[in-house]
């Protein structure tokens, strides 16, 4: 189906609410017009009323006919309010219309998407608020975190919470430009940043050597006394070194008014959250996005995608075919970002391989799965199924992604 195709429906959709909306505004209109006119013509003949009893003797009681006229009027002005009260209960019955039209065109029974008793349960309820609240924690809401543990009594220990509390305070003193609490950090867990390659101590000290610079000649000293922090860099960033001992020779004329200008650049605090962020999770062992609002995302990205199939089963009468709740019905692309890790599925028998059915490669270079090379195995020969080479089943490799 092309991209054409899906956005017909919505584009109907749209259509049948404007018309209702439609409606309802020339209702609006309509009922305002006759109300208003209404209560004119009621101000006008209360008026001439008022007036014609003022121009009477004011001492005199009053007569048999105007008592009548009196009552008249007081009639009109009941009946007026009824109708006028029932014209807008009318209204209410059309805006409500437009709900329901809205209701009708928009809101899918997305039901037939999700695995039934997914959240069903103890057990797994207890998993998905647990999940809820990591993500809480790494949003940096921790009191929101705290009152989900205690009304969902979830069982977190401390130790589970405290990395998400330190990164957050981290990053929050990054964001106003604080640099020593990453900084002590960094130099806390060194051995093992620098294990995993990264830059974060060095960035995080010439972040510190830029601001010095910014100070201009009365912080120049400064500046060049704590380049020694660049030392246990100097065989990595020899270049990014050399960079920065060069600025200082424009301290006196102003950085921004020489080639080092770029070093000014704000991008580098924001670039600083990123490296802290990325590294420090992964020494952490933590993803680098909260895997709730990644799982989120990609059911937003799938959900019209899983509709439309459902939707096209259903005509043909072939719901039976997503039966497998586990697996798609269809690929589904989420985009670079989303890819975490390789898998491989079979070419011969079109499954997902596993731990106990790994891929193999033959010695033609081709790769199948374990399962479909005992399929193809007689007496120890093989053909392959693609280029068709024959060889010795026992000469496939297994091979690892
Ligand atoms: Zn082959």
């Amino acid at each position: 189906m092309d991209s054409s195709d899906k956005k017909l429906p919505k584009m109907d959709s749209c259509v049948n609410v404007e018309r209702e909306v439609d409606k309802v505004l020339s209702k609006f209109a309509a009922v305002g017009d006759h109300s208003s006119r209404t209560l004119q013509d009621l101000v006008e003949h209360i008026s001439n009323i008022r007036k014609e009893l003022s121009e009477g003797n004011n001492d005199s009681d009053v007569t048999a006919t105007q008592s009548l006229v009196l009552n008249q009027c007081l009639k009109k002005v009941k009946d007026t309010c009824q109708r006028l009260s029932n014209d807008h209960k009318d209204l209410h019955s059309s805006v409500s219309k437009v709900g329901k039209a809205i209701d009708r065109n928009f809101i899918q029974d997305i039901s037939a998407c999700s695995v039934e008793g997914a959240f069903v349960g103890v057990e797994k309820r207890s998993l998905l608020n647990e999940v809820i609240c990591e993500h809480f924690f790494r949003q940096g809401m921790l009191d929101i975190g705290e009152q989900l543990i205690q009304d969902a009594r979830l069982q977190i220990d401390e130790a589970q919470k405290e990395p998400f509390f330190e990164l957050n305070r981290i990053l929050e003193a990054l964001k106003e430009h604080n640099l020593f609490p990453a900084l002590e950090w960094a130099k806390r867990n060194r051995e093992r940043l620098q294990q995993q390659s990264s830059a974060l101590e060095f960035k995080l000290h010439r972040l510190h050597f830029i601001e010095l610079l910014k100070g201009g000649p009365a912080r120049q000293m400064e500046a060049l006394l704590y380049s020694r922090n660049f030392e246990p860099f100097a065989y990595h960033h020899a270049k990014e070194i050399q960079t920065l001992m060069g600025s200082l020779l424009y301290v006196q004329q102003g950085v921004h008014n020489s080639p080092y200008l770029h070093l000014l650049d704000p991008i580098h605090w924001l670039d600083i959250c990123d490296v802290f962020t990325r590294d420090a999770c992964q020494l952490l062992g933590l993803s680098v996005e909260s895997p709730l609002s990644v799982a989120f995302a990609a059911g937003c990205i799938s959900l019209p995608s899983l509709l439309n199939i459902n939707h096209v089963m259903k005509q043909r009468q072939c719901t039976n075919v997503w039966n497998q709740k586990d697996e798609l019905p269809i690929e589904i692309d989420l985009g670079g970002e989303t890819r975490y890790h390789s898998i491989f599925a079979c070419p011969i028998l079109r499954q997902q391989t596993t731990e106990t059915n790994p891929p193999v490669r033959l010695v033609c270079g081709h790769v199948i799965s374990r399962d479909a090379l005992n399929k193809l195995n007689t007496n120890n020969k093989v053909k392959c199924p693609y280029c068709p080479m024959e060889q010795n089943a026992v000469d496939a490799r297994p091979v690892q992604f």
